[in-house]
């Protein structure tokens, strides 16, 4: 039987970045863990998600989720498992996924988790291939961009959680052509040679909407924006008529200090018929039963590949979340502990 921990270490923003985040900016602080309330359950985190959106909530603007507060622990998605419970539904020793990560031990509502089976998948893997950047991916490519068979897609980001997704499942279900651009020669190998896509190109050793056209010389029937700025621009140049784009994340610009430059060529938008929509993962839960199903049966098949990249020790959060927005990772950024 577990013993109920009297202290843990959790991640607080302490001040609120200005353009790139710095280490000053954050305390990794221990903090006396509260015993678990009634329909409570107390658990001890084995992995955290280190996000993109997260920087978002570092800034004190008004947005679809609220800002982090500062002195506060950081919340993100997290598994663990239950060390104590005081909820009818969730045992000790069972894994949950919630929302309170950044932290080792997380006192949580168990209404608001949900069980994941370690014998089904490995527990990290509800944070990346099977949790919400794949149902970002899956939803984003089928649903916002309405994909359909023999068209060609372009996807940002191709080597990161989402963007590798998007890739793999467009060809799985009969893409003509697929393209990804990354950040590195190792991930443009990465996809071409071991995910599948028809091509992939570094964006970081030319402009982009050269090397899109040559990459996609009939032009593209979707794009998959992970990025925005020059890859947006340089989509809506290469797209067809009657393309989509599921704007889906500009990290590009998300710390940014300035207002960014719109798409100089926007106009395309009218001439090709263009739909340029966005999307939030929370508004499509109800794709997570076939979602996880067909998902789960292409893993299983050995089609659908999947990476993580792995920053062991909390203390190493905040240097895993910096690194994601450099480009570190190939696949999920994951922070590991308690093993
Ligand atoms: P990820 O792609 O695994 O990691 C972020 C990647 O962005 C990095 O690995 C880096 O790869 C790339 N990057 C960083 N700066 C860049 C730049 N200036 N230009 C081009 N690429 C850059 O992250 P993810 O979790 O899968 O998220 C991908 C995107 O989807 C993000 O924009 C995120 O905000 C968005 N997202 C949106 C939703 C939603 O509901 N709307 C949900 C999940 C994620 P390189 O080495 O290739 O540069």
């Amino acid at each position: 039987m577990s013993v109920q921990p009297k202290t843990g270490r959790e991640w607080h923003l302490v001040a609120r970045p200005h353009g790139w985040p710095k280490p000053e900016d954050f305390a990794l602080r221990e903090t006396a863990v509260p015993e678990p309330g009634p329909g409570q359950i107390l658990v001890r985190n084995i992995h955290l998600s280190v996000d993109p959106y997260m920087r978002g909530r570092m800034n004190d603007v008004k947005s679809y989720t609220p800002p982090f507060q500062l002195d506060q622990p950081m919340e993100g998605g997290a598994v663990g498992e239950v060390i104590a419970s005081n909820a009818d539904t969730v045992a000790v020793g069972d894994h949950v996924l919630h929302g309170l990560g950044w932290r080792e031990y997380a006192v949580v509502d168990a209404k608001r988790t949900a069980k994941v089976d370690p014998e089904i998948a490995p527990l990290s893997a509800y944070l990346g291939v099977l949790g919400m950047p794949g149902l970002t991916a899956y939803a984003g490519l089928f649903e916002v961009a309405a994909f359909k068979e023999g068209d060609t897609v372009f996807v940002s980001g191709a080597a990161g959680a989402v963007g590798s997704q998007v890739g793999q499942m467009a060809k799985i279900k009969g893409a003509a052509r697929v393209i990804g651009s990354a950040g590195s020669d190792e991930k443009v190998k990465l996809l071409v040679e071991e995910y599948g896509f028809d091509a992939a190109f570094n964006y970081k050793n030319g402009p982009v909407a050269a090397q899109l056209k040559e990459a996609a010389p009939d032009g593209i029937d979707v794009y998959f924006d992970n990025v925005g700025g020059e890859h947006l621009e340089a989509a809506l140049s290469s797209f067809n008529v009657h393309g989509r784009a599921t704007i889906c994340g500009m990290i590009a610009q998300y710390n940014a200090t300035e207002p960014t430059p719109a798409p100089r060529n926007l106009a395309h938008v009218i001439g090709k018929r263009l739909r340029l929509q966005g999307i939030l993962v929370g508004d499509h839960a109800a794709l997570q039963p076939q979602f996880v199903a067909e998902v789960g049966e292409w893993l299983r098949e050995g089609k659908l590949q999947y990476r993580e990249t792995v920053v062991e020790g909390i203390e190493n959060a905040y240097d895993a979340f910096v690194g994601l927005l450099r480009g570190e990772n190939t696949g999920k950024m994951i922070v590991s502990f308690a093993n």
